[in-house]
């Protein structure tokens, strides 16, 4: 069996973000900051823990997709040797595709977040938070998990483990209750955060990742076509947006409630990562 560890940051243990102070531009845990440095000691750490329970119970194979920001977070000399890094394109039209090539069995979610609006969700979005102020589906908002697991369902991979704080569980289960996971932290607002202690968490994920890897099964399969709608936190953004997908959707493509809120019908997955 192969598995892939998709990895973002917001979700990791030990970490909530720098607070805003009325200071724009301002981003909860940009490069420079400790918030920053401890994402990264606390994913290395993580990834480590899901190699070694992975490998100790059987997988052939573990690839590693550190896909926040800008990406190139962890240092591949402190993670496994026996994992593989994946460095696919970033764009967004291609996201995921490189599972065609890999042919995992399970995802195994580090790091990832709940979606831009949750309450006590730690550093929670949709992608650009700046601009993006919900996506949804099917008139149910949805998340980077949500879609990173929606593509590789179209692979015929399914999502099995998430490590995260309790709002971004909460949405996992909601997406598929059959994901393992575990508890990272508890939110008490986008930037606090109650810890739990490190070694507790490790082992957990240690164990939740075994559970995960015995129970098999089917991803849960999207139904196309599918009612997508974004609202964007200002209308030029939507105009742009508008303007940018106009020709490819045609009539499918329209304002929503108001000007700041865009539709669409979407038919295939390529369509969904176009608009996202
Ligand atoms: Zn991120």
């Amino acid at each position: 069996m192969k598995y892939l560890i998709a990895v973002d940051m917001e979700g990791v243990h030990g970490v909530e973000g720098v607070k805003y102070t009325g200071q724009s531009p301002y981003y909860a845990i940009a490069k420079d900051s400790s918030e920053y440095a401890k994402a990264v000691v606390s994913a290395t750490e993580e990834v480590n823990t899901v190699a070694r329970a992975l490998y100790d119970n059987g997988a052939e194979k573990v690839f590693l997709w550190d896909n926040h920001g800008g990406r190139d977070n962890l240092y591949m000399e402190l993670v496994d040797s026996r994992v593989e890094k994946v460095d696919p394109p970033k764009e967004m039209a291609t996201r995921l595709n490189f599972l065609a090539d890999i042919k995992v069995d399970g995802i195994i979610f580090i790091g990832y977040h709940s979606r831009a609006g949750s309450i006590n969700g730690i550093l929670c979005h949709t992608y650009n938070g700046l601009e993006i102020q919900y996506i949804k589906i099917d008139g149910k908002q949805v998340g980077e998990l949500d879609i990173d697991s929606m593509i590789a369902s179209t692979f015929g991979v399914p999502a099995i483990f998430c490590a995260s704080d309790d709002v971004c569980l909460k949405q996992v289960k909601e997406y598929d209750a059959r994901i393992t996971t575990v508890q990272t932290k508890t939110g008490k607002g986008r930037t606090s955060a109650i810890y739990r202690p490190t070694e507790v968490v490790l082992s957990e994920i240690y164990d939740g990742v075994k559970k995960a890897m015995a129970n098999r099964y089917q991803p849960i399969e999207r139904k196309f076509p599918l009612e997508f709608e974004k609202r964007f936190t200002k209308m030029e953004l939507a105009a742009y947006f508008y303007e940018l997908n106009k020709e490819r959707f045609g009539e499918r493509l329209c304002f929503g409630d108001d000007a700041n809120t865009i539709c669409a019908t979407v038919n295939d997955i390529d369509e969904l990562r176009a608009l996202v």
